[in-house]
């Protein structure tokens, strides 16, 4: 099977031919496009040199951005490609990055040093697929698997680990024994990684569709990269892929830690991500065990409090744990639809009609908090005349 290239893709590599210099499309693009499945990014590995490479394209736009490891990007129409030099990393020392890299005109060297036998394959349309290392067949068998020895692959880099953990997760593929039994070991160097680049892995395994296979077969890996938490109770596998990440995170650490918002708020400032994404998961868990969402007024009165998405974070999540049922969260999205007002200002008196019945200061807010609560539990209509009325009868 050949891989469509894209145009722009297309001419890169011919015209690195044209100058002597081999060139391939090489990683995700190929082992997605073996796959069928979509790939929007296309990185190309060359022999040149990124001086080389920046003397063929003298004429374009050509960005250094990872010029320590031989990474250019071309920028041709508004899309950039990352071109990346042939190259070997030198020795590791932490874990995390080689001491050094260095060029090589050797492909097989370049391929030697990806990380899993289905990220190692490249292809151009002149040479077809290059494929030293059996990925072809691993994608075949649904497999993942360390290019060499596991040990000595994740130890040069622990990030690997929770790569191919990401890997099983996104593809469905299984991870092959001796490269899983390596990873489980060695799972303690992940704490040499840093927090961010931890986190990119780890979302990206809780979003995709084999969250929940990885999550029960790998629970030591992921308690090693999320402390926070005392165990690995899971959601039901059905409910938990029909949710999204959010819920899915925040449904760990209702199963699995005492004090849930309190451990998921310092796991999430320890791995650093961003604070909406933070204050939302905190406001979900806070307000998760007393809210009523059973009943409409229960319902509007969550939206009141925190607004319509917090209010549905927490239904879902209840569905997901099995505390409550699809019923709360039907309420809950009847209750926004229904056009009830569960906020002052879409209340149709304000602080000045109520200021002209008489009542000063604080008198007014309270008034006007309790009309809007008499709205939401129907037992006055959102008018003018009617909340009035009732503000006339209630405070005077
Ligand atoms: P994705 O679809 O997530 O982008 P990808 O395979 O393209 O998957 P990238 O992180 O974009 O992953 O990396 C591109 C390629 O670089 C990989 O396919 C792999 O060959 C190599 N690579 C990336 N990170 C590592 C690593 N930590 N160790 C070894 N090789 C790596
Ligand atoms: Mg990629």
């Amino acid at each position: 099977m050949d891989i469509r290239l894209t145009e722009g893709v297309k001419l890169i590599l011919d015209r690195l031919y044209e100058q002597g210099y081999r060139a391939d499309v090489v990683g995700g693009a190929v082992r997605d496009a073996l796959i069928g499945r979509p790939s929007f990014d296309f990185d190309i590995t060359t022999e040149a040199t990124p001086d080389e490479v920046k003397s063929v394209f003298a004429d374009c736009k050509i960005v250094d951005t990872g010029i320590k490891h031989g990474t250019v990007t071309l920028v041709l129409d508004g899309v950039g490609y990352e071109i990346t030099t042939w190259r070997v990393d030198g020795d590791y020392h932490d874990s995390r990055h080689p001491d050094a890299v260095s060029f090589t005109r050797s492909l097989s060297e370049d391929l030697a040093r990806r990380d899993f036998t289905v990220n190692a394959i490249c292809y151009n349309e002149r040479d077809g697929y290059t494929d030293i290392f059996g990925g072809v067949d691993d994608i075949r068998a649904k497999v993942i698997r360390a290019v060499g020895e596991p040990e000595r692959r994740f130890r040069e880099d622990a990030l690997r680990i929770m790569r191919a953990v990401r890997f099983s997760s996104q593809l469905g593929f299984s991870i092959e024994e001796h490269t899983a039994l390596a990873a489980t070991k060695l799972r303690s160097l992940l704490l040499n990684v840093s927090d961010e680049r931890i986190y990119v892995e780890l979302k990206k395994l809780l979003s995709a569709d084999g969250a929940h296979e990885v999550l029960s077969s790998y629970p030591e890996i992921i308690l090693t990269v999320l402390p926070e938490l005392d165990g690995l109770k899971l959601p039901d596998r059905e409910l938990f892929i029909s949710m999204d990440y959010k819920t899915r995170l925040l449904s760990l650490f209702l199963l699995n830690a005492k004090d849930a918002r309190e451990r998921f708020s310092s796991a999430m400032q320890r791995l650093k991500t961003d604070s909406a994404h933070r204050v939302y998961g905190e406001s979900v868990l806070s307000h998760y065990k007393n809210a009523d969402t059973g009943t409409r007024y229960g319902a509007l009165k969550l939206l009141s409090s925190v607004g319509p998405e917090v209010a549905l974070g927490v239904a879902a999540l209840g569905v997901l744990v099995g505390e409550k049922t699809k019923l709360d969260l039907e309420i809950i999205e009847d209750a926004i639809a229904s056009g009830i007002p569960y906020t002052l200002s879409e209340l149709k008196v304000g602080g000045n009609d109520i200021a002209a019945l008489g009542l000063r200061g604080p008198e007014i807010g309270k008034a006007l908090l309790s009309l809007l609560d008499a709205v939401m539990s129907g037992e006055c209509v959102n008018e003018r005349d009617a909340l009035l009325g009732l503000c006339q009868k209630d405070f005077h």
